[in-house]
């Protein structure tokens, strides 16, 4: 098993990425360049770099190793029972309900031990999928769980200071899908998810609860579901072919693609043997037996042989997707213009250039957007100042009309007081006048009268 570990590790610290991106071409040149600089040489003693193998795996061994597997699939369809059978344990995960308003995606982290393997294992169960109407609803809370994987470990690797050594890498590396063995064909919402997360993560479909559909039925369904996936461009996940070791049992694999599985944590007897199994009135379905079910093939390729390129694939192939996708997003480019290749710093610096001229171009605009609306203001004062001028001078003229009138008013009636004045003291003077006369008359009577 040691050798089989130190295969892997060694497989995984040389090999490149195999993501193209648009400056493949220049570092194949440059890769090329230096492998005629370096010269093969033969060493005449031992010097002990053969062990670099073991160095690494006792210190993965140390470390221990991280595995996240992602079960979507219809409540009920099997999904708990086939992770405990998967990892002869049980997992206690309680039985869900089908009446939740979303799809929520729960995660629990466990830690096993095999021999003096530790693996920190993440199960992520799909609470409520395909319990909803709008199938958008069903499928998207999934991705964006995938994508906020990779945001937390692209996050911790943007730091200034990094502790990816000791990061829980909660990044999902498999997705088994769970088919339900209606032995039709895959329903809408299947494909929609399937399609939607291809990109994102190792798809392994599984048709779960195989005991239920009949042998040859069974080959038709896996048939029709793999060409259905086929038209429909889904990518499922396919064993790598590239190492010899495990190049044929994998490529015979793919063939049996997607597993039919079953799962029971039960044990019945048969013959001396506790096994695994269903137990049902008509005869028992031994979960371990592979003419019952694909469930040892699940086991044997998922954790015994490709585990390890599981995660490789996830971090060399769908995060780095995601990373680039993200960094082309923020701005980051590997090469400029003329196809030039870039360092991180040019970038910055073009970066920051173009966020200087964008910067003033806004100034810019708002200052000639604040002399317009002053100008606009004062247009509209102006013309407010020049109607109150002109109210101010109708008024004017009103108020000069009135008073004019009113002068006219005042000297008519000053007129007229000084006439009724006059006639005043004429009449007066003539009462006095007619006063007098008829007192010297009296006068005269009263002296006659004597
Ligand atoms: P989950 O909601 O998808 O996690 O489904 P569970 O694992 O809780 O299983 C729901 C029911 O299906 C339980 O009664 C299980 O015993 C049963 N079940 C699980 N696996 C199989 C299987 O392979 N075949 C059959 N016939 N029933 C199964």
């Amino acid at each position: 098993m040691t050798s089989e570990v130190a295969r892997h590790l060694l497989f995984q610290s040389h090999m490149p990425t195999k993501t193209t991106c648009p400056s493949s071409q220049v570092s194949d040149d440059e890769q090329k360049q230096k492998r005629e600089n370096t010269r093969s040489l033969t060493m005449s003693g031992h010097v002990g770099f053969e062990s670099l193998p073991d160095q690494l795996v006792n210190r993965s061994i140390q470390q221990g190793f991280c595995f996240n597997i992602l079960c979507v699939g219809e409540t009920g369809i099997g999904k708990s029972t086939l992770i405990d059978t998967l990892f002869n344990t049980n997992f206690a995960d309680h039985e869900s309900s089908h009446f939740f308003p979303h799809v929520r995606l729960k995660a629990q982290t466990y830690e096993l031990h095999e021999s003096n393997v530790r693996l920190k294992l993440t199960i992520v169960n799909t609470v409520g999928f395909g319990d909803q109407i709008n199938k958008e609803e069903s499928y998207q809370p999934v991705v964006d769980y995938i994508d906020a994987q990779f945001e937390a470990y692209l996050q911790e690797e943007l730091k200034i200071k990094r502790s990816l050594f000791n990061y829980h890498d909660s990044r999902i590396h498999v997705c088994l899908y769970f088919i339900s063995p209606t032995g039709h064909s895959l329903k809408t919402l299947d494909l929609l998810t399937m399609k939607s997360l291809d990109s994102k993560v190792n798809i392994i479909p599984v048709i779960a609860k195989a005991d239920i559909i009949s042998k040859a039925e069974l080959q038709k369904f896996k048939i029709k579901l793999m060409s259905e996936l086929v038209s429909s461009g889904v990518q499922i996940y396919q064993f790598p072919t590239d190492d010899e070791t495990i190049a044929k049992i994998n490529a015979s694999m793919n063939g049996h693609l997607p597993f039919a599985v079953v799962g029971s944590m039960d044990e019945v007897k048969i013959g001396n043997k506790m096994v695994k199994a269903r137990q049902y009135p008509w005869g028992v379905v031994q979960v371990e037996n592979e003419n019952h079910s694909d469930f040892v093939k699940l086991r044997e390729m998922l954790i015994c042989t490709n585990m390890e390129d599981l995660r490789e694939q996830t971090h060399t192939r769908h995060y780095e997707l995601y990373r680039r996708c993200k960094l082309e997003e923020m701005g980051f480019t590997d090469v400029g213009p003329e196809n030039k290749p870039l360092s991180l710093q040019e970038t910055y610096e073009a970066k920051r250039h173009e966020f200087y001229g964008e910067r003033q171009r806004k100034e810019e605009e708002m200052k000639q957007m604040f002399v317009q609306r002053v100008k606009e203001k004062e247009a509209i004062l102006k013309e407010a100042e020049r109607e109150l001028q002109a109210k101010f001078e109708h008024l004017k003229r009103v108020h000069q009309e009135e008073r004019m009138k009113l002068e006219e008013k005042r000297r008519l009636l000053e007129e007229e007081i000084i006439a009724f004045s006059k006639k005043k003291a004429t009449s007066e003077i003539y009462q006095n006048q007619s006063y007098m006369a008829s007192g010297s008359n009296l006068k005269k009577d009263k002296d006659r009268k004597k």
